[in-house]
């Protein structure tokens, strides 16, 4: 194909990249003549404790709101890895195993710490099965030999890295308040040195969002980034304490509110977001770009996964697809939550210590979750023409009311459509020129039958 679409190995950051079916036990695919069993889980060793203090970090704040101001090791101690990695391993049936590290900075922990990880991993490891890592880091304690360890052990690195150097600073600075960007470009240097696999993750803020070219040039050629992954950061002010879902629908405020501005007098936006007008202008000032001249060439996670579900394919990308609840997020002490995103007591489904992690990931409770997804989409999105390339984005972002008065849509949507109408054609017209079929979208081939191709192009 000529994208080169990857929607193998899921990275850190706000969204999986695996594939976004529901768990059934019973039916499906077949791996070793039982049923094929698969999940995913963050495992954050070490919480939300980090080296550096980014002024937008969405898990900073669990560390008020869970269990770690009761005075519970914020490490995960060697029995309870041991148990977390034979538990995960035996929770599937599947060619390949994918563990996520994240944090908080998983680095602190020590290479050390990852060494250890790697070997009891080949200690449970099934006959005839992969197992790989990804591990999500802000670069700076990356030196020689944490990069040799990555390189031999094959992880695959997820980098945060905001753009060039004014635009990373402003946000991503240490605990002195210094910019960490000759820490993190130090970090690319070592990565590419040692032939490190990564992607960069970068987030969309009320300041990157503003900057697209710098920040996609930025990483493109200083970078040499061999995959991009763009994280649109929302938050409402009520975040650090209220979850997800428990909003109440009658204060929801609607689509085109001026307080759903970031920075705008009242808004209840934190000031650090990205506005859903200035997401979908971040989007397509890229998209231009790389269509013009990187396609094939640059990997833009968003536009690729967008290529794919034109053709009709399932989208890689569980932000913009039908279902949630395949990838859970483990806390140090063990406690299991839904989602990475959904890290609050409310979604908490359970301890490693007490519940079998295939056990926690093939609930019901989880199943709901997985498919509320598309069970909630507001009538706006049932109607929507990129319903089947957007399924209504990350339920964590449904806080704000259609301009009909409906609670539930998501509070990026304007941004989603904007980005989405800009792309149709010219995704169409690339598919068609390369023998593709179109499968979606105002230019797709029942489209183009029906008006007749010069027509609508
Ligand atoms: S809530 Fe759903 S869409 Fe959002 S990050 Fe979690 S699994 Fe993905
Ligand atoms: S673009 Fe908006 S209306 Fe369409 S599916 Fe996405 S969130 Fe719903």
């Amino acid at each position: 194909m000529v994208f080169s679409v990857n929607s193998a190995q899921s990275l850190g950051g706000s969204q999986k990249t695996e594939s976004s079916q529901p768990i059934h036990l019973s039916q499906g695919p077949q791996f070793q003549g039982k049923a094929s069993k698969r999940m995913h889980v963050m495992a954050k060793p070490i919480g939300a404790v980090c080296n550096i203090d980014c002024n937008y970090c969405y898990y900073l704040s669990k560390q008020d709101l869970l269990e770690y101001k009761k005075g519970c090791s914020p490490e995960m101690d060697e029995g309870l890895l041991e148990q977390y990695i034979k538990n995960y391993i035996e929770g599937q049936n599947t060619p390949e195993i994918i563990f996520s590290w994240q944090g908080g900075e998983p680095t602190m922990l020590g290479l050390s710490y990852f060494e250890k990880v790697v070997e009891l991993q080949k200690k449970y490891q099934p006959v005839g099965i992969k197992i790989s890592n990804d591990l999500q880091t802000n670069g700076t304690l990356l030196d020689d030999k944490w990069c040799e360890f990555l390189a031999k052990n094959q992880f695959l690195v997820g980098l945060s890295i905001d753009g060039p150097q004014m635009l990373h600073d402003a946000y991503r600075t240490n605990r002195a308040g210094r910019g960490t960007h000759k820490q993190v470009m130090k970090a690319v240097e070592l990565l590419h040195k040692h032939k490190v696999s990564f992607a960069t993750l970068t987030c969309v803020n009320n300041l990157t969002s503003k900057n697209p070219l710098e920040v996609y040039r930025f990483l493109r050629d200083e970078v040499r980034s061999p995959q991009m992954q763009f994280i649109p950061i929302v938050e409402q002010k009520s975040f650090r304490t209220t979850a997800p879902q428990t909003w109440k629908s009658n204060e929801q405020l609607k689509q085109g509110d001026k307080r759903l501005i970031p920075g705008n007098a009242n808004s209840i936006m934190e000031s650090w977001c990205v506005s859903d007008e200035a997401w979908g202008n971040f989007l397509i000032a890229i998209f231009d770009e790389w269509i013009q001249r990187d396609i094939g060439r640059v990997f833009v996670q968003y536009f690729e996964a967008s290529v794919e579900t034109w053709m009709g394919r399932k989208n890689p990308l569980c932000t913009l697809g039908q279902l949630c609840g395949k990838g859970l997020a483990m806390e140090p002490n063990g406690d299991v939550y839904s989602c990475d995103h959904y890290v609050y007591p409310e979604y908490k489904i359970g301890n490693i210590n007490e519940t079998k992690l295939e056990t926690m990931a093939y609930s019901q409770v989880q199943q709901n979750f997985g498919f509320a997804k598309s069970k909630t989409l507001t009538a706006q999105c049932q109607q929507c023409d990129y319903q089947f390339a957007c399924y209504g984005e990350c339920p964590k972002n449904r806080f704000i009311k259609t301009r009909t008065g409906e609670p539930g849509l998501n509070y990026l949507c304007a941004g989603w459509k904007k980005f989405f109408s800009h792309a149709d054609k010219a995704i169409a017209y690339i598919l068609r020129a390369t023998g593709n079929p179109v499968a979606h979208g105002n230019y797709s081939d029942q489209a183009i039958r029906n008006v007749g191709f010069a027509t609508k192009f």
